[in-house]
């Protein structure tokens, strides 16, 4: 079968081997975020619908996960925001009932968890990361660039709405961009909400890959050390490299049937790295360097030099 809606599994740095599950059609999202990996939104809309049928994505997860692939977690997120789609909440049950040995988790912005239909139907999944990266309307605009009838206040409704109803882990990311959140001001104010909402743990996130706006720059180490040092004593951590967390046991993978295509799969979501592609594939990075200089040659993707080093995209 091919896989429309899954990709990966995939390294990552907070799910080791994860398994990711589009929920919504290229590049639909209630944000335009500056340093979406993603690119740019074409469809900013806070409209939820059934934007790709749940029983489509449910047959995928059915034919991939009926091997038993060894897996840390599946991750509904992908190509912008999940929660947009209605059936969010028929995958999840569907995934815990049949599924239960695996981990789920819900990869959100937050802006619709204001909604109280949207936590009922989530709250079965294990981990849900909200990202968070300011608790005012101007650092919001200038980071996230939202739909217009997106604000803070309703953001913080949510999330403390989530807080209250789910039992489960609550994490939060902060995605650092120097010169916009990093200031006292912006922190002092996400600390205090912050504390309100006493997340489980607070990932500081930086760029380390082509971000959608040039002027969204990486956040050195020292910056983010200066972050975690504001935000303490809450649980606060600097997440590590691509290659920090990941279990190299990836299970089944499209790299035995058609490694090509399997690339091609991965970075259309994520620009990623030689490195990156070899510890999701276990092949040589000889045969790798040889697969993507076959691509490039016929067109199919480009290339990107950041500090992690050579980034791949599908053009
Ligand atoms: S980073 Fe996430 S929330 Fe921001 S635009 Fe991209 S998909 Fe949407």
């Amino acid at each position: 079968m091919n896989y429309k809606y899954l990709f990966g599994p995939v390294p990552s740095r907070r799910f080791g081997m994860s398994l990711g599950v589009d929920l919504v059609p290229f590049k639909t999202c209630t944000f335009d975020c500056i340093y979406c990996e993603c690119g740019k939104t074409t469809d900013l809309t806070v409209e939820r619908k059934e934007y790709i049928q749940a029983d489509l994505i449910i047959a995928e997860l059915d034919d991939f996960l009926k091997s038993h692939p060894a897996l840390d977690f599946i991750t509904l997120t992908g190509s912008g925001e999940p929660t947009l789609n209605l059936g969010i909440g028929k995958i999840v049950k569907h995934l815990k009932r049949y599924f239960g040995g695996y981990r789920v988790a819900i990869l959100t912005n937050g802006t619709l968890l204001d909604d109280d239909c949207l936590i009922d139907d989530i709250n079965m999944a294990d981990v849900i990361k909200v990202t968070l990266n300011a608790a005012d309307d101007n650092t919001l605009c200038r980071i996230n660039q939202p739909h217009g009838s997106v604000g803070i206040d309703g953001i913080m409704s949510g999330i403390r709405k989530l807080r209250a109803n789910f039992k489960n882990e609550i994490w939060i990311e902060l995605f650092v961009i120097p010169g916009i959140n990093d200031t006292d001001v912006v922190l002092s104010r996400l600390k205090e909400e912050l504390s309100k909402i006493n997340p489980d743990v607070i990932h500081l996130n930086s760029l380390d890959r082509p971000g959608s706006f040039a002027g969204a720059v990486p956040a050195s180490g020292e910056i983010l050390g200066k972050v975690k040092k504001f935000l303490e004593p809450m649980p606060v951590k600097i997440i590590s490299k691509v290659a920090d967390n990941v279990n190299n046991d990836n299970g089944k993978s499209g790299f035995e049937t058609d490694p090509e295509e399997a690339i091609v799969s991965i970075i259309k979501r994520r620009p990623s790295t030689a490195d990156d592609i070899v510890m999701i594939s276990s092949l040589p990075k000889d045969r790798i360097l040889k697969l993507i200089a076959g691509l490039k040659e016929k067109n199919i993707i480009g290339e990107k030099i950041m500090e992690r080093g050579i980034f791949y995209f599908v053009r």
